[in-house]
């Protein structure tokens, strides 16, 4: 009963959803053909325009597609959604309300004590789905994944924060016409994205927005707010430019990360890494 239905599940391209299941049918499952897709990205205000749930609801949705493209590329796998989860580190936009931010040290604490959790039942593959990428968040989500791997024999990847910080996004987007460079938060690709996923939630004033540019990743602004730095809108870059058929696209590339980076994992290949002075700065932030 238990593997059939599994199997319909899998026909029907339903995602299985880990609060859904009995203990029985998780303890039934084979440990080393199944991946946890957990989702964590923080509420945090992304401009005049948008949700405070962008990056929450991004991390979310293309983990689920993640799932449904795995469920029929690779159906000897088993993909399980774990409930997403609203919580990271946001100093910089927590002059805004709306935006929840958490300490370090907690991200840290709940990475760590999920994927344990599940280790200690014999399961070894997580992808952490995230899509928020400020360097203080990243360190938490981190710390927790290595320290997970020192103590169990599991895999974790995170996969999209390479792709990010390494610039990937520039080196593939198809030509907009104009430099992607500064485009870092609420600005043109998070507002495509949401054209693309969710218009209904975009407001109409994103048309009339200014471009604005700051280096959000420079040292001198770290441990800043928004409003320290003069963002008065809570949006860096150019919303206005906005277009869905880019977001699709973008949305894709995510998507694209979560489904490579699960097969990466359960054929022993390496795992996405983290330029080499995001990790710097990420080590330079030892207060967090
Ligand atoms: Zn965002």
């Amino acid at each position: 009963m238990k593997t059939q239905n599994k199997k319909d599940a899998k026909r029907d391209n339903k995602i299985i959803q880990l609060e859904e299941l009995s203990w029985k049918q998780i303890e039934g499952m084979d440990k080393e053909k199944t991946i946890f897709f957990i989702p964590i990205s923080p509420l945090e205000e992304h401009g005049p325009h948008l949700p405070v749930g962008t990056d929450f609801l991004t991390a979310r949705d293309a983990a689920k597609e993640a799932i449904k493209i795995l469920n029929q590329k690779k159906p000897e796998l088993t993909n399980i959604l774990f409930p997403a989860i609203p919580v990271g580190y946001t100093k910089m936009a927590s002059c805004f309300p709306g935006t929840v931010s958490t300490h370090v040290k907690a991200i840290k604490t709940i990475v760590y004590d999920i994927c344990s959790s599940l280790a200690q039942f014999g399961f070894k593959y997580f992808v952490i789905c995230t899509y928020h990428m400020d360097l203080g968040h990243l360190r938490g989500i981190y710390a927790g994944m290595n320290k997970a791997m020192r103590k169990y024999k599991i895999k974790i990847s995170e996969p999209w924060g390479p792709y990010f910080h390494g610039k990937e996004v520039e080196k593939r987007e198809p030509k907009v016409g104009f430099d992607t460079k500064k485009e870092v938060h609420g600005g043109f690709r998070e507002t495509s994205l949401m054209k693309y996923q969710y218009p209904y939630l975009v407001d109409e004033s994103y048309k009339k927005l200014q471009s604005i540019h700051r280096d959000l990743y420079s040292p001198r602004f770290i441990g800043k707010t928004f409003k320290d730095i003069g963002i008065k809108e809570g949006y860096v870059g150019s919303p206005a430019r906005a277009d869905s058929n880019y977001g699709r696209w973008y949305f894709q590339e995510t998507v694209n990360t979560y489904v490579q980076s699960a097969i990466d994992l359960t054929e022993g290949k390496e795992l996405p890494q983290l330029p080499k002075h995001t990790k710097m700065i990420m080590k330079s932030l030892f207060w967090l």
